[in-house]
């Protein structure tokens, strides 16, 4: 059973319905004075013991708060500040917080609650023979279904099991702010979207009474509580600058600092260390290649070819210095599902072309850009090959050996990691046989005022004091996507996106861009009689944030006859629930159009 937060569907009780229903019943138990039910804490609810004993003789609630701490009330705590009404509690603004010497709040952490017998305990340890991925019920949902069966059958209740209140989520809850589970199963196995969702707070967001549905992440992606909590970490317990102090904390920062520096690594598949240099991002990568190596070793009437998919990222810092230098660029053309042409991109290759600069995956069409066989085409001409894995990162294994690339670069946000860290991948004898291009410190090893010498790969390429924290954040969200799997992170997104097609495509007044074979994640359309930021100020009301503008790749989309689309992206966190909103929203917004 779901929980129905439209209204209008006929025949599914509304959230709010249900809501009345409860603090009716609660008002009819005898005895106490009613509190109503507000927040997603119903189990914090005086009655709610009672009643649950009288369904479940025995049955008991939290635990009890250690010695020292009290319960904290669910109206102020600060782990859930935000409510059904809408409202946060003054604590969470800074106003309400417990004067000193008060007691401490509690609120019981996932290890207190008894694990369930069957249930996953862990979004990466699913119990397949029991729970099919995305096929059991919420804990609220169970609660519900007995309640709902009390108010009408009170002596015909069955048993409650006794783990049904030790679901696989710990949160207390009575309203669920996520979107219910999907319904169908795509057969992939070790992996649970239920679960993941629990991981990522900013999905207890209300956005205009809903719940949020974030479709927006080609634009950036949420952050999972274990990356928020690696940066809140370091700055606890480690902060320091790097590298140059003999003290304890500058150690335990270089730690965490070069650990994650492995750790990416081991995800891109780099051969060394000496081949990860952090940079602010995708973009940040893209001009140092551009000013370092570009403007070093290209001269007038070389060529750089160029995908027409590119995003203004990797257009840009290319024109400039074609511009500088009398270079010239050669554009891979498309055809009309968003494909590069193979064949014509064979005929723009040449002696001259002297570096081949595309993107892994388009951020506004989708499309999987044949990589590895684009690469090797570039090499046998004798150029150099940039790959831009800012859209390709969360989606697809990358392997920069493999793929056997000269640079590959990306932005920790698009993969659930901070802003404001990104990663350079050179091979090693190429960066090191490129001068750097910032100047400062930790990119030396010794200067006069006559002669300096620099340090080599990465750390010549690291001016300054860089991003240390969320590199570190960055490596753990590295961890975060390894452990569940990017090969079941790829396999659900797959299922996703081909639900979302097949629904989409045949809502009238509706077509996609970029319909490419081999697509991830992105789902750019426009709709016959409207403007894009229509819709998407239609959507934002219903709480679906997608994109609608040029997603900064202006050439791709005019290439299509188009100057803006509207782009659900879609991520591993995302549900067919979700999809089944924004499509019955957009139906809803042709209905009142017609
Ligand atoms: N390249 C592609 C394909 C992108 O999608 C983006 C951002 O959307 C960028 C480059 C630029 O990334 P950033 O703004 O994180 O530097």
């Amino acid at each position: 059973m779901s929980i129905n937060t439209d209204p209008q569907i006929p025949g599914v009780p509304d959230a709010a319905w249900i809501e009345k229903l409860a603090n009716e019943l609660f008002s009819a138990l005898p005895d106490e004075t009613p509190k109503p039910v507000l927040s997603p804490h119903l189990e914090d609810h005086p009655r709610m013991e009672k009643m649950l004993n009288l369904i479940v003789p025995g049955f008991s609630k939290a635990p009890a708060a250690p010695e020292g701490f009290q319960l904290s009330d669910p109206q102020t705590s600060l782990a859930d500040p935000h409510f059904a009404d809408g409202k946060v509690p003054p604590s969470a603004t800074g106003v309400g917080v417990s004067p000193a010497g008060a007691v401490r709040s509690y609120t019981p952490s996932p290890q207190d609650i008894k694990p369930p017998v069957t249930a996953p305990a862990h979004p990466f340890e699913v119990n397949e023979s029991v729970f099919k991925p995305y096929q059991f019920d919420h804990r609220q949902e169970i609660e519900l279904k007995h309640i709902l069966a009390a108010i009408s059958n009170f002596e015909k209740l069955p048993q409650i099991p006794a783990n049904a209140f030790h679901g696989a989520d710990p949160a207390y809850y009575f309203l669920q702010n996520t979107p219910q589970p999907i319904t169908q199963s795509p057969g992939v196995s070790g992996f649970n979207v239920d679960l993941i969702r629990q991981d990522f707070p900013v999905f207890n967001e209300r956005v205009n009474g809903k719940p949020l549905i974030w479709l927006d992440n080609a634009a950036t992606t949420q952050k999972p509580r274990q990356v928020i909590d690696r940066v809140s970490y370091f700055y606890e317990h480690e902060n320091s600058n790097i590298h140059r102090a003999a003290h304890e904390l500058a150690a335990r920062a270089t730690d965490a600092y070069e650990g994650a520096r492995e750790k990416v690594r081991q995800f891109l598949n780099a051969r060394s260390v000496n081949e990860i240099v952090f940079v602010r991002g995708t973009t940040e990568a893209i001009n140092l290649v551009a000013k370092t190596w570009g403007d070093q070793n290209l001269v007038a009437g070389d060529e750089i070819i160029l995908s027409h998919l590119e995003h203004h990222a990797n257009i840009v810092p290319w024109k400039q210095l074609a511009d500088k230098k009398g270079l010239k660029i050669r554009v891979i053309p498309v055809d009309n599902d968003g494909q590069v042409i193979l064949a014509e991109y064979a005929s723009l290759l040449s002696h001259r072309t002297k570096l081949v600069s595309f993107t892994q995956v388009s951020n506004a069409l989708g499309t999987i850009t044949p990589a590895r066989q684009m690469i090797e085409m570039a090499h046998a001409a004798g150029a150099k090959v940039l790959l831009d894995g800012a859209q390709s990162v969360s989606h697809l294994r990358s392997d920069v050996t493999g793929l056997n690339c000269d640079w590959f670069v990306f932005s920790g946000h698009k993969v659930f990691g901070p802003t404001g860290i990104g990663v350079l991948y050179g091979k090693e004898d190429l960066l090191n046989a490129t001068q750097p291009w910032q100047g400062g410190g930790n990119m030396i090893v010794d200067v006069t005022f006559e002669h300096i010498q620099y340090h080599k790969a990465p750390s010549r390429f690291e001016a300054g004091t860089g991003n240390i924290a969320d590199a570190v954040g960055l490596g753990a969200a590295i961890d975060y996507v390894s452990k569940i799997g990017i090969d079941a992170i790829n396999q659900y997104e797959h299922y996703l996106l081909e639900y979302a097609s097949s629904r989409m495509q045949v809502i009238p007044g509706l077509r996609l861009i970029g319909t490419a074979k081999e697509k991830a994640s992105v789902l750019s359309f426009v709709f016959e009689g409207f403007r894009t930021e229509e819709v998407g100020s239609a959507l934002n009301r219903e709480g679906i944030a997608v994109r609608s503008g040029h997603h900064c790749a202006q050439p791709i989309l005019r290439r299509f006859g188009q100057e803006t689309t509207v782009r659900p992206s879609l991520a591993f966190y995302n549900t067919t629930s979700e999809i089944d909103v924004l499509v019955d929203t957009l139906y809803r917004l042709r209905r009142g159009r017609n």
